[in-house]
Formats: C-alpha cells, sequence, structure tokens
C-alpha cells in the first residue's frame, strides 16, 4: 500500500502542501468544507473601505492527484498499533494505516499520514452597545461589513474593540479612505504584544496623526457607548481551532517538535493551528502568520515525500499593512527585549530594530523589525537565512551595511 497522505483545512497551509504533494506526484486528500473555495486571509482586514480586491482565491482544482473532500472533520481515531508502538510513519516505505478522519458527513478515510491545518477561529466578544459587531476573519464577515460601506454614501465612524495587528488595520485603512475610527484597548499601548516600544511608538505616532482615535484602560466592553459608531469590529485575537484525537483535544495547538510532528504518530501539524515547540524557531504561540503557514505546508510536503529530512527552519517574518505604513517582523523578535538596536533612516520615519541573542558583542542578530523600509526587510530576511549571520558587534559598527552583508 502506498501513502494515504490526508490533510484537513485547505487554507494556506493546507492548501501549499496540497499543491507541492502533487507536484511531486504524490496524491493527497484535502479535507474542508470549502475546499476549492479557500483564500487568502490578509486582504480582508486590509481592504474593508479602499474599494481593492480583498477576495484572492488560492485557484487549487482538484484533479487526479488532489481529491477534495468538503466536509468537516470532526475526530480522529488513531489505529491500535500505531496507538501503542508509535512508528515513524514518516520513514515507512510500505506505511500502515495510522489512523480514521471522521466526518460530519458520517463518512470516513483512513490515513497513513494525516496533516492538520485547520487554522484559527476569531474570539467574538459580545459589545453590548453594537449586538452586531463582528470579527473579520472570514470572507462573509468581510463581505457583510463591505455591503454596509458601499452603502452608505457619508463618511463612517468605525469602532474597533482590539489593538493587535488586525484591529490596527481595520482602524487605520478606514480612516486612510477618509471615514473616521476609534480603536479601544484594554491597555495604554496599541500593539503592545506585537511590537518592541520604538517600533510601535513611532507607528501609533503616525496613526494618531492621520486621525485615529485611542481609547484606553477598557477592560469592559459594555463601557462603550453605543449609538456613537455606525460599524463596529472586534479583533481581540483568536484560538488554535483543534480537533479531538482519540478523544483528547490539546489545552491550546498542538505541539510539534522541529520536524512539526505531533505526539501522535502519523499526524502532524502546519500554520496557525501548530506551536513548534523545538528547532530554532520554537515559540510559546503559534506564529500565526502567512509566510510560516506556507512554508509549513511546503516543508511537510518535501519531508514526507522523502526529499529532505532536515528540521523546519525557514526563516518566519510576519508583515501588516496598516493604512499607509508598512510594518515587518522577522526571526525571532520580542516586544520587551533588552537586547537590540535602533538604527534610523536620515528621513526621521524608517527604522529597524535588530534583536540579538544576548547583551555581548559577540551575540548574534536573531530578528529585525523594520518600519516602512521594505528593502530593508527583505534585506534582513536574506542576512537571517544566510550563513553569514552578524554579530551585535558588527552590526553597532556605524559603517555596518546590511543590504550588502546580505549578498555576500
Ligand atoms: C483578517 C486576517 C488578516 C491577516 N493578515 C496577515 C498579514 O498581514 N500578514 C501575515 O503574515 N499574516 C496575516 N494573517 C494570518 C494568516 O492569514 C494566517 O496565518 C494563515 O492564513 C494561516 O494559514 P492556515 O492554513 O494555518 O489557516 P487558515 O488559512 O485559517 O485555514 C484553515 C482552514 O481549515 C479549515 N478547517 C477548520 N476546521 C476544520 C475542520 N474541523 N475540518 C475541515 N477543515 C477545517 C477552515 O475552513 C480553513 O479553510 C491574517 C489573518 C487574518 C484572519
Amino acid at each position: 500500500m502506498g501513502k494515504r497522505i490526508v490533510i484537513i483545512g485547505a487554507g494556506l497551509a493546507g492548501t501549499t502542501a496540497a499543491r507541492e504533494f502533487a507536484e511531486r506526484g504524490q496524491p493527497v486528500t484535502l479535507i474542508d468544507p470549502q475546499a476549492g473555495e479557500t483564500y487568502e486571509r490578509p486582504p480582508l482586514s486590509k481592504h474593508l473601505f479602499d474599494g481593492s480586491r480583498y477576495h484572492l482565491p488560492y485557484h487549487l482544482g482538484s484533479s487526479e492527484l488532489v481529491t477534495f473532500v468538503r466536509a468537516r472533520a470532526l475526530q480522529i481515531t488513531l489505529a491500535e498499533a500505531t496507538a501503542q508502538s508509535q512508528p515513524d510513519a514518516s520513514r515507512a516505505d510500505d506505511p500502515e494505516i495510522a489512523g480514521t478522519v471522521i466526518l460530519d458527513s458520517g463518512e470516513t478515510v483512513e490515513f497513513t499520514h494525516c496533516i492538520l491545518a485547520t487554522g484559527m477561529t476569531a474570539n467574538a466578544p459580545h459589545v453590548p452597545g453594537y449586538p452586531d459587531a463582528l470579527p473579520v476573519y472570514d470572507l462573509d464577515e468581510a463581505e457583510w461589513i463591505r455591503a454596509r460601506v458601499e452603502a452608505s454614501t457619508e463618511q463612517l465612524d468605525v469602532g474597533v474593540l482590539g489593538s493587535g495587528y488586525l484591529g490596527m488595520e481595520v482602524a487605520t485603512s478606514a480612516v486612510a479612505a477618509g471615514h473616521r475610527a476609534t480603536v479601544y484597548l484594554r491597555g495604554t499601548e496599541p500593539l503592545r504584544r506585537q511590537l518592541s516600544q520604538p517600533v510601535r511608538d513611532a507607528l501609533v505616532a503616525a496613526h494618531r496623526a492621520a486621525g485615529v482615535e485611542f481609547v484606553t484602560n477598557l477592560t469592559d466592553p459594555a463601557d462603550i457607548p453605543g449609538g456613537v459608531h455606525d460599524l463596529f469590529v472586534t479583533s481581540v485575537g483568536a484560538r488554535p481551532e483543534l480537533i479531538p484525537i482519540d478523544g483528547e483535544v490539546p489545552e491550546f495547538a498542538w505541539d510539534v517538535n522541529e520536524k512539526l510532528a505531533t505526539s501522535h504518530a502519523g499526524v502532524w501539524a502546519a500554520g496557525d493551528c501548530a506551536r513548534v515547540t523545538e528547532g530554532p524557531y520554537a515559540l510559546a504561540h503559534p506564529w500565526a502568520c502567512e509566510p510560516v503557514a506556507e512554508t509549513h505546508g511546503r516543508y511537510l510536503a518535501q519531508l514526507l515525500t522523502g526529499e529532505i529530512d532536515q528540521p523546519w527552519s525557514d526563516v518566519p517574518w510576519h508583515w501588516s499593512f496598516q493604512g499607509p505604513e508598512k510594518v515587518f517582523t522577522a526571526g525571532l523578535t520580542r516586544p520587551d527585549s533588552a537586547d537590540t538596536m535602533i538604527r534610523r533612516h536620515p528621513d526621521g520615519k524608517k527604522m529597524q530594530v535588530f534583536h540579538f541573542a544576548g547583551p555581548d558583542a559577540d551575540a548574534p542578530l536573531i530578528g529585525v523589525e523594520t518600519l516602512g523600509w521594505p528593502p530593508m526587510q527583505a534585506a534582513a530576511r536574506r542576512v537571517l537565512s544566510g550563513n553569514l549571520i552578524p554579530t551585535r558587534g558588527q552590526i553597532e559598527d556605524p559603517d555596518f551595511d546590511l543590504k550588502a552583508h546580505s549578498r555576500l
């Protein structure tokens, strides 16, 4: 029997994996209620107000090698032998059935290898003053909002609860399109959990100057005054979507090792539902960003077809376009790290914050935040994925040229 590869979730990680398996001649089954109709999520929060295209489908069709199963996976049961002996299903030439996916249609699908790629579900807090408030996490939600924007002939007043990337994208894109926007946040600093202080200070100053208003220390959505906003978007995080395996679901996400394997033999996890706990890019929470979901999908196709055997090590990065402002992270960056160095462009707006593995001059560069300077983000990614990682001492040298170094 050949490999029976089943991917649950046809978002970015699942679709990329399916495409890459097919390119290697390996048949796969892709399970998702929306298989064949899934789309990119990033445009949803950026193009609600500017009339640009926000529906960008992935364009993966079913074929001889890709079988769509349009259903929701309810649970997985592992084959008894797999559950007891934990064989390494990735390497076997003649793999055994490792488990079965049970679908809401009542059907079942057996697999030798299963990739969990079920993404996340947005939290949706109730805002008493705005019973129609909704997150902007999927196409239906974006279309609901867009219909209201298109129906309006006047400037809209938009309320946003939450000041992470998505909330800021909604508010800043509304203001950039001539509307009003107020962001309500629990603490005092927007983007507090995403970016270091110099970057978030500069970004938030630009947003304030553009007209975005902020209401801080808002701990209870019931305190948001009703009747003020024409439209209300919530953006207070998301949690991994998890399917029980033999009746159990992890507390937070699927913990995976450096090769994206879960602790269940024959089961891997990719993208937003996975938390990488080992290897160079281990993190306390899912990476939850587009480039990582894509490289996870590609990596698993390469690994499970035997093309590679090394751990997943693509430099993770994130992009967020907030109105006219563009902010990026690459590698390992922490909002509170003290081991950083700032380099500002003479224009006073563009900047990079370099993150190091420690305080000493020989501490290697581990991550970079870039504000408003896309070519330098590209250079940072090249440097972090190269073999000549610069040290703190090198980068502190005023003559150090990141772009030139990235081409060595
Ligand atoms: C509005 C928005 C804006 C974003 N902007 C950015 C950005 O600017 N930059 C960036 O780097 N990242 C951004 N992201 C994050 C990025 O889109 C995600 O990290 C990426 O889509 C994750 O891919 P995924 O395949 O893990 O999950 P998803 O793309 O979410 O796909 C999960 C799929 O699993 C399916 N599924 C779930 N449960 C089941 C089940 N039980 N059975 C079958 N199928 C199931 C779902 O239907 C879905 O199709 C944004 C996300 C959102 C929501």
